[in-house]
């Protein structure tokens, strides 16, 4: 039987790399969580702890499908977020995006619930302002190879605002730009994970392009953090807000600086740069500041050290697993 006391929160995509900091954070703040995930990119490996967790509850579940539950509050995570992933089905990455909006905002709509909805800085594109403020509405190529994600986020922001124009929903809207940590999946070619391994396995470090496009990289619990804040907030802040890590490296000296604390002596090899590429992302989290009353904690190479430890121990449980 239901405890009568406790919340519940739906978290889509739970089993993803965000999503299951996500599930883990709530279930220490002492919420039920209810994870919905339909494991294509998210491993049963991310949430084996939380498995056993009394609170915890796992459903293997395809957002682009109706789903009936009872719950009192709604992270919407799911959807592949790395280039490589969700361009290796760009149909099934626009079917998430919008049809998964609208199925959640309906359950949203049905429960009377708050639903916080993981839209990203790619719906500013490759941006011509910058940084990036939330009024800016964007540079996107609507027939690229990034544009099932780019149009299928800004498509799930329309839903957002007219469910909440229409039937009044809370709404909470956060622009996640590029976060990193553990728990990245390893094969998902992100610019953080890639060196991370590359350089862990003296591999040459791959740089698209020349290096001197932009990225500002915010570790993942200080974007667990702000998602949490931004969900118990007033239901007049429904966003959209921008949130990330304001501070910006170029791709270059990012890899120089995975170098300097792995102490690797891989070499850089320069490669093509992906067709619309954004050369440089940086946002204004002003908002963010003034109504969550947040800001990153986390220097980028205090964040590097934790993902390095990560992909070194996670190297090791897979190698350890070959031998037993
Ligand atoms: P991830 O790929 O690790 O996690 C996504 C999760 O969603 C996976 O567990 C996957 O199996 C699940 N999923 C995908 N399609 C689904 C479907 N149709 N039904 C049910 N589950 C499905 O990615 P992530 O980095 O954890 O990103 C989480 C969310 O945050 C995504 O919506 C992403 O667009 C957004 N986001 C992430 C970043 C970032 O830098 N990580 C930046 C901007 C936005
Ligand atoms: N990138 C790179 N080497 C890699 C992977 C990515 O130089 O091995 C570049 C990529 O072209 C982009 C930046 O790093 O300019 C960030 O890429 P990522 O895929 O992590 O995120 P996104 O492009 O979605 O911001």
């Amino acid at each position: 039987m239901k405890d009568e006391h406790r919340k519940r929160a739906l978290v889509t995509g739970g089993a993803g790399f965000l999503g299951s900091h996500l599930c883990e954070y709530l279930l220490r703040s002492g919420l039920e969580v209810l994870c919905v995930d339909n494991f294509y990119t998210g491993t049963r490996e991310n949430i084996l702890p939380l498995l056993t967790h009394p609170n915890f509850e796992l459903l293997r579940h395809d957002i682009c499908l109706p789903l009936h539950v009872e719950v009192d509050e709604i992270y919407n995570l799911a959807c592949p977020a790395s280039p490589l992933h969700y361009q290796s089905d760009p149909i099934q990455t626009l079917k998430t995006s919008v049809l998964g909006a609208m199925n959640l905002l309906g359950l949203a709509k049905r429960l009377k619930c708050k639903i916080f909805q993981a839209s990203t800085s790619e719906v500013y594109g490759d941006p011509h302002v910058h940084p990036q403020k939330e009024e800016y509405w964007g540079n996107v190529n609507p027939i690229g190879y990034r544009s099932c994600y780019d149009e299928g986020k800004r498509c799930a922001e329309t839903l957002f605002f007219d469910y909440h124009r229409m039937h009044r929903i809370p709404i909470k809207l956060g622009r996640i730009f590029n976060t990193y940590g553990p728990r990245m999946h390893p094969n998902d070619g992100r610019v953080v994970s890639n060196l991370i391994i590359q350089a862990l396995s003296g591999k040459p470090l791959t740089i698209y392009g020349d290096g001197n496009q932009t990225r500002s990289f915010c570790y993942v619990d200080d974007l667990i953090d702000v998602i949490v804040r931004f969900m118990n907030s007033k239901n007049e802040i429904t966003g959209p807000i921008n949130i990330g890590n304001p501070v910006e490296f170029r791709v270059i000296d990012l890899a120089k600086e995975i170098l300097k604390i792995t102490g690797s002596s891989s070499p850089i090899l320069f490669a093509p740069l992906p067709s619309d590429d954004p050369k440089q992302r940086k946002p204004d989290i002003s908002k963010a500041k003034t109504l969550l009353g947040w800001e990153p904690k986390t220097s980028l190479q205090e964040g590097l050290q934790a993902t390095i430890d990560y992909f070194t121990s996670h190297e090791r449980i897979h190698t350890s697993s070959i031998y037993h």
